[in-house]
């Protein structure tokens, strides 16, 4: 019997709230405001700092954020909107919602990312935009995908719920391009509990955001209570209730302020998982594109040989759990999930990149606050699982 390298149960993330945050969000609290207001309107002008992006619409999360940016490019029936199958399944799921059709690319081995030499062979009459994930934080290869999009007049909507503080080619993610989308959930790099945001070049958009993000009135809330509001309002579209809370801002603002310090912790531990395992016959690493690019790290997620390790990743996750480790699954492949084999007809075999990660990749843990000793324990614990302790 081996003796338990973990005594308590280790989580695969762990958000990090300082005081500053814990104390921003009583101030809320107790000011009288909980809703949005003052502090959305701050955490909003900060994000527009960190990302120099032209403009900046807090949300309720990046769901919301994809939906009203695809809907915000007015699509109809049986037009098609491109990404990938190795995503969280709100990409998808948004472009249906938005009432187009959503055309799949595989990816890339080295990197989850897009296969952007199969881009252009899923393009048609139409397409209208392209929806590319940043996956963990590494940067697709954006040059590739506008220029194709420029060519053929398309949108593109960068998921980036993994890519705050993320640089393609010395450029901060929604410093350039179209449209951006991030997340504040809180396994992600930053967080307001449950949050996202919009950026774009497209004060159009920017202002259909606006409007559709609050039941379509076209004032926000805090402007009709304060002092000099109006109680009148029109309601241009029937909008949805996507807004950002105060109390989700409070938080935000100081996650903002610590994010490249969260960055840089992350960035530590993945080169030191990196270090570990690149020569582990159990393990393929992720490998890094030619072009430059900073990672923001939002996952390290390897793929296991099973062959080599003698286990599925499904029987690796669940050794790990026994062992007090917790184990994240970003993600499965999402074109093999009931609704999308029903109603758009994809089988098995579809997408074979997409599919053989999804079979074999995990994500470790990975979170500003893990130390180096719990990393090594970590390790300690992979360790004693491929080998069968
Ligand atoms: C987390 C995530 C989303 C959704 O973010 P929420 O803020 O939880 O709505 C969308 N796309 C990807 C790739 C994600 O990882």
């Amino acid at each position: 019997m081996s003796t338990a390298v973990f005594d308590s149960f280790f989580p695969f993330s762990r958000p990090s709230i300082c005081d500053n945050a814990i104390a921003e969000v009583v101030a809320c609290l107790k000011s009288g405001w909980i809703t949005t207001g003052p502090r959305v309107q701050q955490f909003s002008e900060d994000l527009q700092t960190y990302t120099e992006a032209p403009y900046v619409r807090p949300l309720s999360s990046a769901t919301a954020g994809l939906h009203l940016a695809l809907l915000g490019l007015h699509l109809e029936p049986g037009d098609e909107v491109i990404t990938t199958p190795m995503t969280f399944v709100a990409s998808l799921n948004t472009i249906v919602l938005a009432g187009a059709k959503p055309v799949l690319v595989d990816v890339e081995p080295n990197t989850y990312n897009l296969d952007v030499n199969k881009l252009e062979a899923a393009i048609t009459e139409k397409t209208r935009a392209i929806m590319p994930i940043h996956f963990a934080g590494l940067p697709v290869d954006l040059d590739a995908i506008y220029a194709l999009a420029k060519q053929r007049r398309l949108r593109v909507i960068e998921d980036a719920a993994h890519a705050i503080g993320a640089h393609y080619k010395g450029k901060i993610i929604g410093s350039c391009g179209d449209t951006q989308v991030f997340s504040f959930h809180p396994n992600k790099n930053m967080t307001t509990g449950e949050g996202g945001a919009v950026t774009t070049r497209d004060l159009e958009l920017a202002k259909r955001i606006s409007l559709l993000r609050f039941h379509g009135i076209d004032r926000e809330a805090w402007n009709r209570f304060g002092k000099d509001g109006k109680q009148q309002y029109d309601v241009i579209a029937p909008g949805f209730k996507y807004n950002m809370m105060d109390i989700q801002a409070a938080l935000g603002i100081h996650q903002l302020r610590a994010l490249n310090d969260f960055i840089e912790r992350r960035t530590t531990l993945a080169k030191r998982y990196l270090e570990k395992m690149a020569d582990s016959p159990y393990w393929t690493v992720p490998k890094m594109p030619d072009y430059d690019f900073k990672h923001a790290w939002h996952l390290f997620a390897p793929l296991i040989n099973p062959e080599q390790a003698n286990m599925s990743r499904d029987d690796f996750m669940h050794k790990m759990k026994e062992n007090n480790v917790g184990t994240g699954l970003h993600y499965q492949a999402a074109h093999l999930y009931p609704y999308y084999q029903e109603h758009f007809g994809y089988r098995e075999g579809d997408f074979p990149v997409a599919e053989m990660i999804g079979e074999r990749i995990v994500s470790l843990p990975l979170f500003p606050d893990m130390t180096v000793e719990q990393q090594d324990k970590v390790l300690q614990v992979i360790d004693n699982v491929m080998k069968g302790n």
